[in-house]
């Protein structure tokens, strides 16, 4: 057996590994062996990869390999040990931009290896010319392998670059550290569709008459095109924007493993690809949004100073007086938002449902599909405070209940129970489905002040009848009617 045949069946090995990772956590009972797979799976490709690019290797080479994987497995068991809950969103837009970033400098490395000039060429039709010179027809051959090898350099230097400067500025977004509003260059769609057609003659020529000038124009036009899809894309339609950004890096891995000549790369690159773009869609759907509205709209954008409506005045109450509301309750449901995320109040929330349901109360969770800041974030947090998943139900499933619950507990959430969206064409989030919570007989939301959500927009909810406000922090104000209860 050839150390190519051992890897070839490890690969495929990691490739089952990853179908299984992905079928585990599309449920939360599995969702752990999901990730388990998916550990074992990306150890097994490592070692593989590394096996096989070290077999005929220089020494200095495989010290440097080694060295990079440590440094790199070293930096991000860091950083996966120190992030908060509320600081994944913005990792993973990080991680997105460097398999961005690895896709531009995979392909500015397949155009050096066929056009450096230093006669070291693996590129598959560089090969085939030097075994077959002399050969008409297989040079002909040759010549085309050679057109398909410089169309996937472009491509991947492209789609890299989309993905790189596009997950930077979803990075800074999310984090907070540029505003979440939308850029809004004049003709913007415009600039997208020509830097697309831009694009598509670019790789014409290049493919034609490969230079260095066309592979430099491309890669600006790309870290542009990257840069301005995400940055004019609004608050409200992040989610659609994150779970983009993870198909297109799924797609820039793949197009590197063309260049690489990697077929688990390509595989992998194409499950990631797949599964981020159903993401998307499925992200579209839960905002009754279209794909194209997405990157052509602007979901979200901040209504202009002055425009603000005057909804009246809000209402507050005290933690003791959501205890006696509680008490009084024969059921409840608790939908819970970013703000839980930034509180940590999922144990207190959890602790909160265990009491209620000793008391024969009806506990339930609403979970909205973009609630907080990552899809399933929710669950996440609610899984790890050991609340039941029976009791955690999806908005459609739980939307028609609210008519006939006594008290409702908006716990740090704001867009997603805004009754504007259902209620007011003219409101930039008209159309986007939220949960109905307002139907309930008693709403009580927690929240620090009556500031907007991310997608900015002012929330009605606040200012109905039968809602109150209870001010604090989350984690906080749950521990006080804990007390009080
Ligand atoms: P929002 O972001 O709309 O609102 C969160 C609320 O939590 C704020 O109004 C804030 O009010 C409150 N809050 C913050 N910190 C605390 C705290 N410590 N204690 C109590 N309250 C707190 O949350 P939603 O979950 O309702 O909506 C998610 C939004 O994020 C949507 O617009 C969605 O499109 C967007 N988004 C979602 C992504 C996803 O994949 N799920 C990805 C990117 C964006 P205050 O400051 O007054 O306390």
């Amino acid at each position: 057996m050839t150390a190519q045949s051992i890897a070839t069946a490890a690969y495929i090995v990691a490739f089952l590994l990853f179908i299984m990772s992905l079928a585990g956590l599309s449920k939360h009972e599995s969702s752990r062996l999901g990730v388990v797979y998916g550990i074992a799976g990306m150890v097994i490709a490592l070692a593989a990869t590394v096996g096989v690019a070290t077999k005929d290797a220089e020494a200095v080479a495989v010290v440097l390999l080694v060295v990079a994987v440590l440094i790199g497995g070293a930096v991000g068991l860091w950083r996966a040990r120190i992030v908060e809950m509320t600081g994944m969103p913005e990792l993973i837009a990080l991680l997105h931009s460097f398999v961005g970033l690895a896709a531009v400098l995979v392909g500015w490395n397949g155009y050096y290896e066929t056009e450096g000039g230093h006669g070291d060429v693996t590129a598959k039709g560089a090969l085939v010319i030097g075994n077959y010179a002399g050969l008409q027809d297989q040079l002909d051959d040759a010549n085309t392998l050679l057109h398909i090898h410089h169309a996937e350099v472009f491509i991947g230097i492209f789609i890299g670059g989309v993905t790189f400067t596009g997950s930077i500025v979803a990075n800074l977004k999310l984090s907070a550290r540029i505003k979440s509003a939308p850029l809004m260059l004049p003709g913007k769609n415009v600039i997208n569709l020509g830097a697309l057609a831009a694009f598509a003659a670019l790789t014409i020529w290049f493919v034609a008459a490969p230079n260095f000038g066309l592979l430099v124009a491309v890669t600006v036009l790309a870290l542009a095109l990257g840069w301005h899809l995400v940055a004019s894309i609004g608050g409200g339609d992040m989610p659609v924007v994150v779970s983009m950004l993870n198909s297109y890096s799924g797609w820039a891995a793949a197009a590197s493993g063309f260049l690489l000549d990697n077929d688990l790369l390509i595989v992998t690159g194409a499950l990631v690809g797949s599964s981020g773009a159903y993401l998307s869609y499925i992200m579209c759907q839960a905002m009754n949004r279209s794909f194209i509205s997405v990157i052509a709209g602007g979901f979200g954008i901040e209504a202009a100073p002055g425009t603000e409506t005057d909804y009246g005045e809000h209402r507050e109450i005290s933690a003791e007086d959501t205890a006696e509301l509680l008490k009084d309750a024969s059921s409840v449901i608790i939908t819970p938002g970013y703000g839980m995320a930034v509180a940590q109040a999922q144990y207190p929330v959890a602790d909160l449902t265990r009491r209620l349901r000793e008391r024969g109360v009806d506990v339930r969770f609403g979970i909205h599909p973009v609630a907080g800041r990552l899809p399933g974030h929710m669950n996440v947090l609610l899984a790890e405070a050991k609340v039941p998943y029976d009791i955690v139900l999806e908005m459609d499933e739980v939307n028609d209940d609210f008519a006939d619950t006594s008290v409702v507990l908006v716990i740090g959430a704001n867009d997603t129970v805004n009754p504007a969206a259902a209620e007011d064409p003219t409101s930039p989030i008209a159309g986007m489905p939220v949960l109905r919570v307002w139907e309930a007989q008693h709403v009580v939301v927690f929240k620090r002040s009556m500031a907007a959500g991310y997608a900015g927009v002012q929330n009605p909810l606040f200012f109905r009848d039968n809602s109150q406000m209870l001010f604090g922090d989350a984690k906080a104000r749950v521990e006080d009617i804990l007390r009080a209860l």
